[in-house]
């Protein structure tokens, strides 16, 4: 068995130990005869299992007390909803900032439910943030939204919004664990899974308590954040396997020295990959430098043309899913935690040597 380096955006690259650990107890967890997969949610052992994840990504994060963690299901794309039909409280209107593909799509949801006032956007066609100072942020607004790190363009905001008393709500989907972040200064913090937490079919929601308890009337009972938060995610059936699996990546990350070391050593892949594509004309990076992704890392040949060599010769060396979306094009190689630093190396090894034979 050889494993390839997998630069897919998401589902993504999991740690190898996690998986060899999964493969471990697989068809008998603990002891217990049983796969974590065919146990009760609501059984001894599974509540262990449970109660230690959300533990783990309550020491990593350091998240206070008054923030509830929700393991739940329908992905960062259910949350796009569940925002406004939570946190508006009876107000008309909600902050959005508008920097890419993902950000459209909250905004487009919100608009169902609320006047959307956009608080900042990035130029169309720019790659960077509208700077903090030209926000127009609404102070009746029930929450400002916006997404830290847009998956699909590779950019990332160098600031977090201050936006005073009107809680702060943050698509982290593609950016959580990649760094320590004060939680303190969010409302609400969502991601789905299948990027940096562990498999695809979990979304993690770490919601400050004021803000549960007042959704609006008709609000469907799973997508009320009541009805997960007084459950402690168990009102129905949750995605066992993954909450399994987000534990084992929160221990991983423990193990591995915690949030402060993961950032270091994201900082010095994407750094490097960025130098790489800085240092040659015949690759291009378009976003603004003060806002590129530590996570996601588009780029295109100077001349497309060589777009199908590049990638079926990655491939063959073992470099995978590095094709761009399809919004883009060019390619992506999105380097999450799981990524090792060796993998980013070969991927600018392999680019050099690409560039030495077609440039
Ligand atoms: C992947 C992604 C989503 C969509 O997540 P789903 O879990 O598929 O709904 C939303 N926002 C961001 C920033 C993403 O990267």
């Amino acid at each position: 068995m050889s494993r390839v380096y997998n630069f897919s955006a998401g589902p993504a690259a999991l740690p190898e130990d996690v998986l060899k650990q999964a493969q471990e107890e697989l068809l008998d967890w603990h002891g217990s005869g049983m796969s974590v997969m065919e146990m009760s949610h609501r059984g001894k052992e599974y509540m262990s299992i449970a109660a230690e994840a959300e533990s783990g990504l309550r020491e990593l994060m350091a998240i206070p007390d008054n923030y509830r963690v929700l393991f739940l299901q329908g992905g960062a794309s259910s949350q796009f909803a569940m925002v406004p039909l939570n946190l508006l409280k009876g107000k008309s209107g909600a902050d959005y900032i508008n920097t890419g593909s993902w950000s459209k799509k909250a905004i487009a949801e919100a608009k169902r439910y609320c006047d959307v006032n956009i608080a900042g956007a990035n130029p169309e066609g720019q790659f960077t943030v509208p700077a903090e100072a030209d926000l127009n942020l609404n102070a009746d607004a029930a929450y400002v939204h916006y997404t830290p790190n847009e998956t699909i363009q590779g950019i990332e905001f160098p600031y977090v919004p201050d936006t005073g008393d009107v809680p702060l709500v943050a698509d982290f989907s593609s950016t959580i664990l990649s760094r320590p972040v004060d939680v303190s200064k969010y409302g609400i913090i969502y991601a789905g899974a299948q990027k940096n937490i562990g498999p695809a079919g979990l979304t993690v929601v770490i919601v400050r308590e004021d803000l549960i308890g007042d959704a609006a009337d008709g609000t469907p009972t799973m997508f009320n954040y009541a009805t997960h938060s007084g459950a402690d995610s168990m009102y129905n059936t949750p995605p066992t396997y993954g909450w399994y699996l987000a534990g084992l990546v929160f221990k991983w990350l423990k193990n591995n020295g915690g949030l402060d070391v993961m950032a270091a050593v994201n900082e010095r892949k994407a750094e490097a990959l960025y130098a790489a594509i800085d240092g040659s004309d015949f690759y291009n990076n378009p976003v603004d430098p003060a806002c590129r992704s530590w996570m996601n890392v588009p780029f295109t040949l100077a001349d497309s043309e060589l777009d199908a060599a590049f990638l079926s010769e990655a491939s063959e060396a073992g470099l995978k899913t590095l094709k761009g979306h399809r919004s883009v094009g060019g390619m992506r190689a999105s380097i999450y935690n799981a990524m090792p630093e060796a993998g980013v190396q070969a991927l600018i090894e392999f680019m050099a040597d690409f560039e030495k034979r077609h440039g």
